[in-house]
């Protein structure tokens, strides 16, 4: 017997059929001698349904209404999952984030979890049911309601997985798992059979679409393995952990893209100290989320500023900027919205030269004019044009072998003789 944590994205729950269909699995896993929490998300395009109503009546809604609707799509599902459950004969009951005690803090529409007090999980898991939590809400201490940020119901299963102790957290999704690239950018893109936490975070943070980074970082801290996997099939998916020596070491795992991101060059900005200080203080004041950062070589006193932000931050950007540009007696400044950044990751890259090399070689021979570039131990990333970003996927793909499942396996040091 197993304790285990199912969570339904949006398309997985995206009609009654497929209610019915999720209800079926889960009661299986029940049947076969397994606890089961289910977390589901809102039906369909539901949370986007909802925005757009919060739109249509106020351009820019107070964030604290906004969870309070947003709210509502997790829990039509949990309501329904547990009817869907009871019809087929099993004890089910559903609650909401508060209900089963996440607590964030105050940072409405992107809250973080503080504490998870599972108890009436537990308790009505140990009365032999089926227990069903909404994704994506939670309600600070004074009990205000909450939401996680987009995709947010990944880092609830992850959370309460974590409070009760769970085997495993699957998360089933509308593809196969997580992928070498973007399956509909690379038709041989390949199914991850398994991949650490620190090469998901950066494939997460870098535009795999598949799992929300605060999932994957949640998992991390608190050693939750997480299984991403289909609701449509019964196929093994990625199962996403801790690295350690039996695990295949990827020389790169991945090619990830990202157009979400939109770049702002501030030209001619006094070389001085305290300037980039002032700048990147003023943004992060305005909540814009700067990626990267790129500083040109002074010439004359004076130098570039390049950085990206999530074109949701856009408008705020621009304002702050604007202000930062008079006010430091920068010459000019400029925005392109339509960038890409294309990253390579894979742990096998902190020993074994020549990745960077490699990845910009390839850019070349594609046509591709890299724009900027940052780095970790296990990733690179380069900013180019967003039309030339698919492009660019594919013949990274190609070049790292990805679709062949390459293997980098460490030699052994040749001490001589022995077994
Ligand atoms: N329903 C929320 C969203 O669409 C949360 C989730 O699906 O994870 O972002
Ligand atoms: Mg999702």
């Amino acid at each position: 017997m197993a304790l285990i944590v199912q969570k339904f994205g949006g398309t997985s729950v995206g009609t009654t059929e497929r209610i019915r269909a999720v209800a079926e699995r889960i009661v299986a896993t029940h049947i076969a001698g397994n606890e089961c929490v289910a977390v589901v998300s809102a039906m369909g395009d539901v949370t986007d349904e909802l925005l757009l109503l919060a739109r249509a009546v106020n351009p820019a809604p107070p964030e604290r209404e906004m969870d309070m609707l947003l709210a509502t799509g997790e829990q039509v599902t949990i309501a329904l999952l547990a009817m869907a459950i009871h019809a087929l004969g099993h004890e089910a009951i559903s609650f909401t984030g508060a209900q089963v005690g996440i607590v964030t803090d105050a940072g409405h529409t992107k809250a973080r979890i503080q504490e998870v007090r599972a108890d009436c999980v537990k308790d009505a898991l140990a009365e032999g049911r089926i227990v069903i939590v909404a994704g994506f809400q939670g309600s600070t201490p004074e009990g205000q309601i909450t939401t996680l940020g987009r995709g947010g119901s990944d880092t609830t299963a992850v959370a309460i997985a974590a409070g009760i102790s769970a085997d495993v957290c699957e998360i089933y999704t509308d593809v196969d798992g997580v992928f070498t690239a973007d399956p509909r950018v690379v038709a041989d893109a390949r199914k991850i059979d398994v991949i650490s936490y620190e090469e998901m975070l950066e494939m997460a943070a870098t535009g795999a679409r598949v799992l929300q980074l605060r999932s994957v970082e949640f998992g991390r801290n608190h050693g939750v393995v997480m299984h991403v996997r289909s609701s449509f099939n019964d196929l093994p998916g990625t199962i996403v952990k801790e690295a350690d020596a039996s695990m295949e070491q990827a020389i790169i795992s991945g090619v990830t893209h990202d157009t979400s991101e939109a770049k702002i060059t501030i030209r001619d900005v006094p070389d001085q100290p305290g300037v980039a200080s002032q700048v990147f203080s003023a943004l992060a004041e305005a909540n814009c989320n700067v990626d990267m950062i790129v500083q040109n070589v002074s010439e004359e006193g004076s130098t570039d500023i390049s950085f990206t932000i999530p074109k949701e931050d856009l408008v705020r950007a621009k304002r702050t900027v604007e202000t930062m540009v008079a006010h430091l007696g920068a010459r000019t400044w400029s925005v392109d919205e339509s960038i890409a950044k294309v990253s390579l990751v894979g742990a096998g890259m902190k020993t074994h030269p020549g990745v960077a090399a490699q990845m910009f070689t390839a850019l070349a021979e594609a046509g591709v004019n890299i724009d900027m570039i940052s780095t970790s131990s296990i990733r690179v990333s380069c900013v180019i044009s967003g039309e030339q970003a698919e492009q660019a996927v594919r013949a990274l793909h190609e070049t790292f072998g990805l679709a062949e499942h390459e293997v980098y396996v460490e030699t052994a040091p040749t001490t001589g003789g022995g077994n």
